[in-house]
């Protein structure tokens, strides 16, 4: 069978907000991040307002591989173990239905309109991640990207200790820099970085 990488052109939705166009930079070490070879992911944290069916983005980054392998090296052994289990363990309940994607009529927008662990409508919820891989111009479907509903977050944010929501909550400071009307959000514990 050929081995082939599944991959499309950077979705709107993954574009920066900010610039209205894909990232460009890795925030973090300012890396160039369009040229083939060059793998990183994008994460926003998007926040629903009840009665309207609008989502509007809180914080948004593009990280790099290299700079992503360092923040879980901040993260401590037991928050990052806790949550590569989190995973494994709702792979292996996934077990008879596995996470197919048909590329040839595959729909973005209904891929993302639910918790990809839960299960849960976007709509239903007050915030929710949305996280992809990426390489180059391009967004990588090996790892298909995913929402985050807020009971996941919660129980993520469970499996982490003090030390690493700290570690998290620094990272958000030095490199997100959010206006202070939505720090209670930000400087909670919730950044789930994947
Ligand atoms: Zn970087």
């Amino acid at each position: 069978m050929e081995n082939k990488e599944f991959k499309l052109d950077i979705p709107e939705r993954f574009y920066s907000d900010a610039e209205g166009k894909p990232f460009e930079n890795c925030n973090v070490c300012g890396k160039s991040l369009l040229v083939e070879g060059t793998s990183y992911v994008v994460e926003k944290a998007m926040k629903n307002y009840e009665g309207y069916d609008f989502s509007s983005t809180v914080y948004e980054f593009a990280i790099c591989t290299s700079c992503h392998g360092q923040v879980q090296q901040g993260m401590s052994k037991e928050s990052l173990a806790n949550l590569q289990s989190y995973y494994a363990k709702f792979m292996e309940e996934r077990q008879g239905q596995p996470i197919f994607i048909d590329m040839r009529n595959f729909n973005l927008d209904n891929w993302l309109s639910k918790c990809f662990f839960k299960g849960e409508a976007i709509q239903d919820m007050k915030e929710y991640q949305i996280v992809a891989q990426f390489n180059g111009d391009k967004m990588m479907m090996n790892t298909p990207p995913m929402i985050i509903g807020e009971a996941a977050m919660d129980e993520m944010s469970a499996l982490m200790s003090d030390k690493t929501i700290d570690e998290m909550n620094g990272f958000k400071e030095r490199f997100l820099g959010p206006p202070p009307e939505i720090e209670e959000l930000i400087y909670g514990k919730r950044l789930i970085m994947i």
